[in-house]
């Protein structure tokens, strides 16, 4: 299992558009960035290839890291950051087959699935799949199973990608708080290499309307507002579902210069052999 991180960044990427912030021109200096969320991951063993979400990034993403287009592709939720890329389907694909969750949201009235296919109806290469939660299915020669995650008000889901011959195991969190179900944890432990959201560090709550929220024991809170973890949520995560290696991802241009490019965060172009 080949896994390439070709969006490592929140929803507005780092370097942020018009932004000059410490960070940001930190980035810039190194020639690092962070693009909108997305992780291709490639079976060698069956020359195919699996797309977690479609990024607005999509086609510099492919352009820059050159790896191969995906035989499939799972959508873990409706934000603009991990679905609006699927434009970029057109005139590219002969076929698609998306998978996403088929359970209805509240918030929405609908699935994951039936937004995606109401919301891009005109792309005809796209077969959209619905997919049942903590059911594992079979693309790309990988087990896949979606597993719910807390991430309000809308439904989202993390993925468990298994190769069932290899061994080989990625977990990804998917937008979260650290309020992450038990049956879900269970689905996402002892991967070879966890991807976990980890927005900003937890210090960076006190400036957010909602403060944070799961406290450790010390009184640092691991999720940032209600949506997503701090930097400790994350790594508290890694060391639960015992993690071989972890990599933060979905990171916000606001960690601090001299906290932005610390292990484990992760960068674009990062590429793990499983
Ligand atoms: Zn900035
Ligand atoms: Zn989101
Ligand atoms: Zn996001």
């Amino acid at each position: 299992m080949r896994v390439t991180l070709l969006g490592t960044g929140d929803t507005t990427g780092t370097p942020t558009v018009g932004c000059d912030c410490d960070t940001c021109e930190a980035a810039r200096e190194r020639g690092v960035e962070r693009t909108r969320f997305s992780v291709h991951v490639e079976n060698e063993r069956v020359d195919e290839s699996l797309l977690i979400d479609f990024s607005p990034d999509f086609r510099y993403q492919f352009l820059r890291e050159d790896v191969p287009l995906p035989d499939a592709a799972v959508i873990t939720h409706i934000h603009f950051d991990h679905l609006d890329g699927l434009g970029n389907v057109f005139r590219v694909f002969d076929s698609l087959s998306v998978y996403a969750a088929d359970e209805t949201d509240p918030q929405t009235g609908k699935s994951v699935a039936e937004t995606v296919r109401d919301d891009y109806h005109y792309l005809d290469p796209l077969e959209v799949r619905p997919t049942t939660p903590l059911e594992t299915i079979h693309v790309c020669g990988f087990d896949v199973t979606l597993v719910p995650v807390e991430h309000p008000p809308l439904v989202c889901y993390g993925l468990a990608i298994e190769d069932p011959v290899t061994g080989a195991k990625l977990s990804i969190s998917g937008d979260t708080s650290y309020n992450i179900p038990e049956e879900s944890r269970e689905a996402l432990a002892e991967p070879d290499l966890l991807l976990a959201d980890a927005i900003v560090p937890a210090h960076l709550c006190e400036y957010h309307p909602a403060g944070g929220r799961h406290e450790t024991d010390d009184g640092v809170p691991r999720t940032f507002g209600t949506k997503h973890m701090t930097r400790e949520g994350a790594l508290d995560l890694a060391a639960e579902l015992n993690a071989e290696r972890t990599r933060l991802v979905h990171l916000a241009h606001y960690y601090p210069a001299d906290e932005a490019f610390e292990e484990p965060l992760a960068v674009d172009g990062e590429q793990y052999e499983l």
